[in-house]
């Protein structure tokens, strides 16, 4: 089994880790409807890209309709 050689002292373990943080989203407001949605993106809730609907939206899927 492999052993490390040498300890990693708390300060070498600590400027490894000085890089782990995760930064925040950055959501802009779209334009169409308003809601947040990430930059570059199609919006999630209105299918609308730099205002065009890019994405038509189905009311809601009816799963047993092919079941019969
Ligand atoms: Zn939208």
């Amino acid at each position: 089994m492999a052993v490390p050689q040498n300890k990693i002292t708390r300060s070498r373990r600590g400027q490894r880790r000085s890089h782990d943080s995760l930064s925040g989203a950055n959501p802009n407001e779209c334009p169409n409807c308003g809601e947040l949605k990430r930059p570059h993106h199609v919006c999630g809730a209105c299918g609308h890209y730099d205002d065009r609907e890019v994405v038509a939206l189905v009311e809601d899927v009816d799963l047993d309709e092919d079941a019969a």
